[in-house]
């Protein structure tokens, strides 16, 4: 990547509509346990997981319980802190139980419930307000013939998404590129493809809001890692870190993930 590559390195779930409140605490008391009994293969990275709403409470006193580094976040939030807005979840409420993260504009969000940039623009700057960080999700619909059409659309929705914050944000956000044809599908995207994504759209934060802050912006990946493919995304050098899905709902995978991304970041830091 442009500049030094000694951060740390990102290694995240979201369960989606997945996990009862009582499987959501096994898996984090698992997790917890061995982050508490590995710390020097946590030393590096920061790992998150993302429950369903319902579990989020319980997560965040089994982290407070065990003191652990786990961050515990949420899938969604609305753009408001309180008021009429049945059935929303309110980022206040959400900064209040402890979280630490908040995803916004997954494709799901986007397609399913037909969730538009400037919603998830007015998203992006609630959670910051609330001294969370936004996870905000980005991507192209359909792998495009030539590169540069997925490119112009992700300029595009990349913009609209952050056009409510300025660059002093940037280090409170963190970018997932997942292509969308990518997520649930049989593969990842192509390494060259992520390398050449993320590495215009750290060109394209540099450009429009100056500073080389587009070297430091943390962007990871999602959309079909598997622990079979997670070590080779992982050591690309434009990426920070891994978003996973699937194969992150064994809590078994997510910790090889882990494991694998402290050897990557041991080997990156030498590398440099
Ligand atoms: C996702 O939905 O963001 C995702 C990465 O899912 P999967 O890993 O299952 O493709």
């Amino acid at each position: 990547m442009q500049g030094e590559k000694t951060r740390k390195l990102y290694v995240g779930t979201s369960w989606k509509m997945n996990k009862t409140v009582n499987e959501s605490r096994q898996y984090i008391s698992t997790l917890c346990d061995f982050m508490n009994n590995n710390p020097q293969v946590i030393k590096n990275l920061e790992v998150f997981v993302l429950p369903a709403f319902l579990a989020i409470d319980s997560a965040i006193q089994i982290i407070n319980k065990t003191n652990s580094d786990l961050k515990i976040g949420a899938q969604d939030c609305c753009w408001e802190d309180f008021g009429a807005f049945t059935g929303e979840v309110s980022p206040m409420h959400l900064k209040d139980l402890g979280a630490s993260y908040v995803e916004l504009g997954h494709a799901e969000r986007r397609n399913i419930f037909m969730e538009t940039d400037e919603m998830v623009s007015k998203k992006v700057a609630a959670v910051i307000k609330n001294n969370m960080k936004p996870i905000l999700c980005i991507g192209e619909e359909e792998k495009p013939s030539q590169i540069n059409i997925a490119l112009h659309f992700l300029e595009h929705q990349l913009m609209d998404d952050l056009n409510k914050i300025d660059r002093t944000d940037l280090k409170n956000i963190v970018i997932a590129y997942e292509p969308v044809w990518a997520i649930g599908a049989t593969a990842s995207a192509p390494l060259d493809y992520i390398e050449e994504a993320m590495g215009f759209l750290r060109n394209l934060l540099n450009k429009k809001f100056g500073n080389n802050c587009g070297n430091d912006q943390v962007i990871i990946y999602g959309g079909s890692v598997t622990p079979e493919s997670a070590r080779d995304i992982l050591a690309l050098k434009n990426n920070d870190g891994i978003f996973v899905g699937r194969s992150a709902l064994n809590v078994e995978y997510f910790i090889n993930m882990i494991k694998m991304a402290n050897e990557v970041q041991k080997s990156k830091i030498t590398s440099f």
